[in-house]
């Protein structure tokens, strides 16, 4: 979460002006380039530091120069010169040299990402001791990182720029200290999803996903047919229920209605999430609930009622959807709070505690499948939530539950202190879907990781 890529530091600043769009907090475009290796000839650019320090050139291998090693070569040369003494038996020419030096057991320097107290125990040459355990590392303002690292620019060092330990898995990472494998492909600390369903070993998930047969996402027809604000029908379908919510009726769900190609994509988000889910020991197994879109004629829900329930440029013609996070505990994916929300005995509109309530596996999976229209902006959570369901995205991308642009560069999005951005409150019981039109020019800032709830960011 403190990480901000360094590449993404200078794109945003170049950006045209878009006063409040904040450098985003976390991952965002994470595959971008930072696992990329140095350009060529990296090592002749490696500033003087302690040998072997490129995990590249390990060769050498730190304590091995002792050139005398060969003690015996020349221990039994010329004996014959005093043959008139008895034939000795010859004192075991003991390998002398080797038991002299007597190597003192100097804990070896570490690599890229391994525990420290201070600067010697890295081979890299820097401990940065304000992480658990200290973590091995080197300044990369001017330099490449080593192989296998990445340069990052971190925001408890005022944005010093340091190589941290990429990954591809939380096993390579050190778990026990509390570092995850996070959505950047890099080691760092963070919160580790529960462990995957059916999670006997070597069957998690049960299995590989299953094959799944799945309506249609992509809508035909041009903006005229797909941006047409229409009730979002049946309301009960494969894997979702649309149930009267917020003032709603069975008979008057007038705050239900969303653009062509965003209910399309729901339901197959939802299909798809039910399917490749089902064989999972975890979880309700019910369907997902859906919440506000907008009025029927795009208007802001309650706007009605002369009383709009959402801040302005949000929930408008169709482009937004609040839906329910995936739970376990209740027997139904209501919209609910997922998590304590209280602070001080005051209600804090936000997770306040690690989310015991959600069932991150599915809730990430229907993220994930989202993530296959091109016409998706942005979905928002709440900070707490955020980091476990991108950790656990990882983990579905590996596996072959997820494949595309949720495993690339998603566009997922929180805030873990409010930076206006509007995430920080109210997500801790639903999550915001938004999509973008057909041929809309789009600015930067507006989709991805680093997007606000409205497209202005006002
Ligand atoms: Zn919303």
């Amino acid at each position: 979460m403190r990480l901000t890529l360094l590449l993404l530091v200078t794109l945003f600043a170049c950006a045209p002006e878009e006063p409040p769009i904040q450098v985003p907090l976390s991952r965002d475009a994470a595959v971008l380039a930072p696992v990329l290796p140095p350009p060529g000839g990296s090592d002749a650019l490696l500033p003087p530091k302690p040998p072997g320090a490129s995990g590249a050139d390990a060769a050498p291998d730190g304590p091995a120069p002792d050139p005398g090693g060969g003690g015996d070569v020349g221990s039994g040369s010329e004996p014959d010169l005093d043959s008139a003494t008895p034939p000795e038996p010859e004192p075991e020419p003991e390998p002398e040299p080797e038991s002299e030096p007597e190597p003192e057991p100097q804990p070896e320097p570490e690599g890229l990402g391994a525990p420290c107290v201070g600067d010697g125990d890295c081979v890299t040459g820097v401990c940065l001791d304000h992480l658990p355990g200290g973590y091995c590392s080197q300044a990369c303002a001017e330099v490449p990182c080593p192989e296998g690292g990445a340069c990052w620019s971190l925001r408890a060092l005022d944005g010093a720029e340091h190589c941290l330990r990429s990954c591809g898995d939380h096993g390579e990472c050190r778990v026990d200290d509390g570092y995850v494998c996070d959505g950047d492909a890099t080691c760092y600390p963070g919160p580790r999803p529960p462990d995957p369903p059916n999670s006997e070993p070597g069957a998690p998930f049960g299995g590989p996903p299953p094959e799944c047969d799945l309506p249609d996402f992509r809508c035909e027809g041009g903006e005229a047919r797909c941006g047409e604000v229409v009730a979002f029908l049946p309301e009960e379908g494969d894997g979702y229920w649309n149930y009267p919510e917020n003032g709603e009726t069975p008979e008057d769900q007038y705050r239900s209605f969303a653009r062509r190609d965003l209910v399309q994509l729901v339901k197959y988000a939802a299909a798809g999430t039910r399917c490749l889910s089902a064989g999972w020991d975890r979880g309700n197994h019910a369907p997902l609930g859906l919440g506000d879109m907008s009025e029927a004629n795009g208007g802001i829900p309650g706007s009605r009622e002369g009383d709009p329930d959402h801040p302005g440029g949000t929930h408008v013609d169709g482009h937004d959807m609040d839906i329910a996070y995936y739970q376990i505990g209740p027997e139904q994916n209501l919209l609910r709070a997922v998590c304590d929300h209280a602070s001080g005995g005051e209600e804090a509109y936000h997770c306040t505690a690690v989310p015991d309530r959600l069932d991150v596996w599915r809730t990430a999976l229907f993220l994930g499948l989202l993530h296959h229209s091109p016409r998706l902006r942005v979905v928002g959570v709440d900070g707490r939530v955020g980091p476990l369901v991108e950790s656990a995205l990882r983990t579905l991308c590996a596996r072959g539950f997820l494949d595309g642009a949720a495993c690339e560069e998603h566009a997922l999005a929180w805030e873990e202190e409010d930076t206006g951005r509007g995430w920080f409150y109210h997500h801790h019981h639903h999550l915001h879907v938004s999509v973008l039109g057909q041929g809309r020019a789009v600015p930067p800032g507006v989709v991805g990781a680093g997007a606000c709830i409205t497209v202005d960011c006002r």
